[in-house]
């Protein structure tokens, strides 16, 4: 910050106590017996600048799913609106993520005969979560999912034209859009925003929040024409927000060193699946403004990634539609381990006590009915999908004992003919045969940093909860940035209902603040 763009309240004592000069200066005091006075502290609010370079009514953070569905929702109401983006490309996460889009007593559900109710998708999200879940948000969660939906259909235009399963869910209820990707709306979603007015700016990150001397949010820090990851460049600039800012900048699965201090375990050895931008510095910046974290060591593994790929790659999607159609086999012992439809949790945690990759696979029948052509093709491209002749071939690739192995295909066939699993218990669909014809196709799985289930307390209105346990003012929250709605797990294709219900309910509360200037 420039030194003559700030008011006198730059020497306030709270600024004061910020800088390298006042921590010398503390400890000279605490020596000294001259006790802190933390209301002094407290009571001064930060420098704010004596000209802020732009002014909104609400000012959003992040352009993926929760970002913009807020952005959208701001502007619907009336308000003035800007998205600011670190990165040079939208989207985030939620660009890359597969597209499936869970929601319970849907039309296309109807259609294929599948029984389901926004109960049934709370109760699996708890059980799933261990009852960490704060309940009353995965109820929102859960009891608006169909409405966010029917909007993304409506109002964007999304589509979507397969009834996917996810392990941990009791139905299939993940709705698949048309490219099994979530750019299908989140790049709608950006058309829409600009269409509608909303102002959209890359390369534009957030370095702090700014609040007043009652500690209401009024703007924000950001460096402009900042290029990701380079600290040193770009330009400080002040945005005010009138009414709110809304923080919906993800989460943080490529913050080694912020995951490492929640769980340290996950050291630079866990790759992951997110985009580049996936880290915590906002998280950070919204604690320094007084918002509380919650449940920050909640980290999830995907348990169908491969090693043979970089990033998310194609595997996950290989893998979750073979769940429940294919087994899961570990190449040591020639034998299935664990329940193929268990949840990410279970599954990666049981990958990981393996020791080594492990093979996931499906002859040509489940493969080709389950797997989309043009990601199957990508992923066989990149060498990550195999295919095989026989059973045989199969053994010999990933160093199987090959008599156990063909035993073993043949006890798991015995289950998919009866319908039910003696060994792990998993769910097996109606539609499933046994693995038989050839040829087969195999990919190896090892898991990767997926998802960060820890992150800001909201309430129901979206609104960021402080250590004072009171909502901070001016400031919502929405997404992966936030915590408590999926507890210790968050289930596959329940992101996206999540970001959109809780962003819509965040840009449509944002809007509604009375301005404060
Ligand atoms: P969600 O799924 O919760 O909407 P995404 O990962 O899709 O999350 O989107 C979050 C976006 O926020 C990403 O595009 C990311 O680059 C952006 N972001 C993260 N931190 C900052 C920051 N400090 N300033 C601006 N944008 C940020």
């Amino acid at each position: 910050m420039k030194k003559d763009d700030v008011t006198e309240k730059t020497l306030s004592r709270r600024n004061f106590l910020k800088t390298a000069g006042g921590v010398a200066a503390v400890a000279g005091l605490a020596t000294s017996g001259i006790p802190l006075m933390a209301e002094q502290a407290e009571a001064a609010g930060d420098a704010l600048p004596k000209k802020w370079d732009e002014t909104y009514d609400v000012v959003v953070i992040g352009s993926g799913f929760a970002g913009l569905s807020a952005a959208i929702e701001a502007k619907s109401a009336g308000a003035s609106v800007v998205v600011i983006e670190k990165m040079p490309v939208h989207g985030g996460n939620s660009i890359i993520n597969g597209g499936d889009f869970c929601a319970p007593g849907t039309k296309m559900q109807k259609e294929n005969g599948v029984q389901d109710s926004p109960e049934l998708m709370l109760k699996d999200m708890l059980r799933a979560g261990a009852y960490l879940n704060h309940p009353d948000l995965a109820k929102m969660v859960a009891f608006n999912a169909k409405d966010a939906l029917e909007w993304t259909e409506s109002y964007l235009g999304s589509k979507y034209t397969r009834l996917n399963f996810h392990g941990g869910h009791s139905v299939k209820r993940a709705h698949g859009t048309v490219n099994s990707s979530g750019s299908e709306v989140v790049n709608k979603e950006l058309a829409k925003a600009r269409e509608i007015g909303v102002k959209v700016q890359m390369r534009t990150k957030l370095v702090r929040f700014l609040s007043n001397k009652d500690g209401r949010i009024v703007g924000i820090e950001v460096r402009t024409g900042y290029r990701f990851p380079d600290e040193g460049s770009g330009k400080t600039a002040f945005i005010k927000a009138r009414k709110a800012v809304v923080l919906s900048s993800g989460g943080f699965s490529r913050d080694v060193a912020l995951r490492q201090v929640h769980d340290p375990r996950l050291t630079e050895r866990f790759e992951s699946t997110n985009h580049p931008g996936a880290t915590g510095e906002a998280i950070q910046a919204a604690c320094l403004a007084k918002a509380m974290d919650v449940q920050m060591d909640w980290i999830q593994l995907g348990p169908w990634t491969s090693p043979d790929e970089k990033g998310f790659g194609y595997v996950p999607l290989f893998c979750e539609r073979l769940v429940g159609y294919g087994p899961m086999i570990n190449p040591k012992t020639g034998k299935r381990f664990f329940k193929e439809t268990g949840n990410r949790k279970e599954r990666a945690d049981a990958i990981i006590l393996v020791g080594d990759p492990v093979i996931i696979m499906g002859d040509s029948y489940a493969v080709p009915k389950q797997v989309m052509a043009t990601m199957l093709q990508k992923g066989m491209e990149a060498g990550a999908i195999k295919k095989f002749d026989t059973l045989e071939v199969v053994a010999k690739e990933y160093n199987i004992p090959v008599d156990i192995f063909i035993r073993e295909i043949a006890r798991w066939n015995s289950f998919v003919e009866k319908k039910k699993d003696d060994d792990f218990d998993c769910m097996i669909f109606k539609d499933a045969k046994p693995t038989v014809t050839a040829p087969f196709y195999a990919a190896r799985l090892w898991p990767k940093v997926h998802h960060t289930m820890g992150g800001l307390v909201i309430n129901k209105d979206a609104h960021v909860v402080g250590f004072d346990m009171k909502p901070v003012k001016g400031l919502y929250a929405a997404g992966e940035v936030t915590g408590g709605v999926h507890g210790a797990v968050r289930l596959g294709g329940v992101a996206m209902a999540d970001c959109i219900v809780f962003g819509r309910i965040a840009g449509k509360n944002a809007a509604a603040e009375k301005p404060w200037g």
